[in-house]
């Protein structure tokens, strides 16, 4: 396993590791057609680390090897309407204020390509989508001929695709070394005036929000507005906004390449001093809130309640892996279509549609994106349910 003592964003020494979180497979979208192969993935323990001097989270002990993004990996939010919404604002702000219309637009890491589509056409613009997991042929809808994918990762092999506006959406967190990747998108802009546009999780959320179950194996950078700037600064872009979306999940950072790609300090991103607190704060309720979401578990158990959790993404998976006495729990609802009848990696439980409860008649759902509360309850609401809601 390979093992870094340095911060992979400011390569500052002995960075402090903060939490270890047992039990995690490795990959987390993973979808498995029967519960045994889910049963059968390889599981680790995650260990972050905090960096003191540029304030980056991140896995010292990521091991790139373990990865393998197949074309099973799934792990589009596209079918919340929720998460939709929140997109669409997006691409018609990214639209208005970078004024795309007629321009050509590469997204790095365009998944199926619903975000890229929204941004060609609302401005009428020419989008290339870069996507090692990108299958032709298998996107519902009919594409025009605006977009072109490649089925590759990005990388310098198609600087000659020249753009004028690149965005990179949850993508970044999943990278080893985020500066060589940042660096390489700036060697592949060369002089042109690119504006860069990069989404990822906001760490401080998970900090904050004890949003614990989004820690995962595959991300091993967890974004503050500190490393994410400094990141940028340092090979050679110049910041131009940094801002916390969707609720405060998520990070946006907007960039332009400097002239001469110089490498600077970034001093003035440089002041992670609050976030240290946090750190330390989280180490403790981290242990508190796996006791007393055992406890909840524990009780439901006891009194034989029909208990399923409602997300299959991320952080169901975690929630369900981490926590031995979430054993008892047989069904995860997912209102993704591509997950229904496939079973949670890890730990085997079979995703089901929302309608399947109606047979089932659980006693409780738990929640795992609180964000989405009002849309299950009118969901619940809508086959006549009405189980007690919590949140993970
Ligand atoms: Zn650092």
């Amino acid at each position: 396993m390979s093992h870094t003592t340095h911060c992979t964003v400011c390569h500052a020494d002995i960075p402090r590791v903060f939490v270890e979180i047992p039990g995690v497979p490795v990959l987390c979208n993973i979808l498995w057609p029967t519960a045994a192969e889910a049963q059968s993935v390889r599981r680790v323990t995650i260990r972050l680390a905090f960096c003191e001097r540029c304030g980056h989270i991140f896995n010292p002990d990521f091991d790139l090897s373990l990865m393998d993004y197949s074309q099973a990996y799934e792990n589009s939010l596209h079918f919340s309407s929720r998460f939709q919404q929140y997109a669409e604002e997006l691409a018609q702000d990214l639209v208005t204020r970078h004024d795309l219309h007629g321009k050509t637009i590469i997204e790095i890491g365009s998944g199926k390509g619903d975000f890229l589509e929204m941004l060609c056409e609302l401005g009428d613009n020419q989008g290339i989508g870069f996507d090692p997991s990108y299958i032709p042929g298998e996107t519902e809808r009919s594409r025009t001929e605006q977009i072109e994918f490649v089925q590759d990762f990005y990388s310098e092999r198609y600087t000659d695709r020249s753009a004028d506006f690149i965005c990179c959406r949850h993508t970044l967190e999943h990278i080893e070394d985020p500066v060589a990747f940042v660096k390489m998108v700036r060697r592949t802009i060369g002089d042109q005036p690119t504006t860069v546009f990069f989404e990822a999780p906001n760490g401080l959320f998970t900090l904050h929000d004890m949003a614990i179950w989004d820690i995962i194996y595959e991300h091993c950078s967890y974004f503050t507005r500190y490393s994410l700037a400094y990141l940028f600064e340092s090979c050679g872009f110049d910041v131009t906004d940094v801002r916390s979306t969707f609720g405060g999940q998520y990070l946006c950072i907007e960039a332009r390449p400097k002239p001469d790609a110089e490498i600077t300090s970034a001093a003035t991103w440089n002041q992670p001093a609050e976030i240290s607190d946090d750190v330390t704060e989280f180490s403790r309720r981290y242990q508190a809130k796996v006791v007393a979401d055992t406890a909840m578990l524990d009780r439901m158990a006891a009194e034989q309640r029909r208990v399923v959790i409602w997300g299959s993404g991320s952080k169901g998976v975690t929630f369900l892996n981490m926590l031995p006495a979430a054993e008892a729990i047989q069904y995860a609802v997912d209102i993704n279509p591509r997950k229904q009848g496939m079973h949670i990696t890890g730990t085997g439980q079979r995703i089901v549609r929302p309608e399947f409860l109606r047979q089932y008649g659980p006693h409780d759902v738990i929640v795992m994106n609180p964000l989405y509360m009002d849309e299950i309850r009118a969901t619940l609401a809508r086959l006549d349910l009405a189980p007690i809601l919590h949140t993970a």
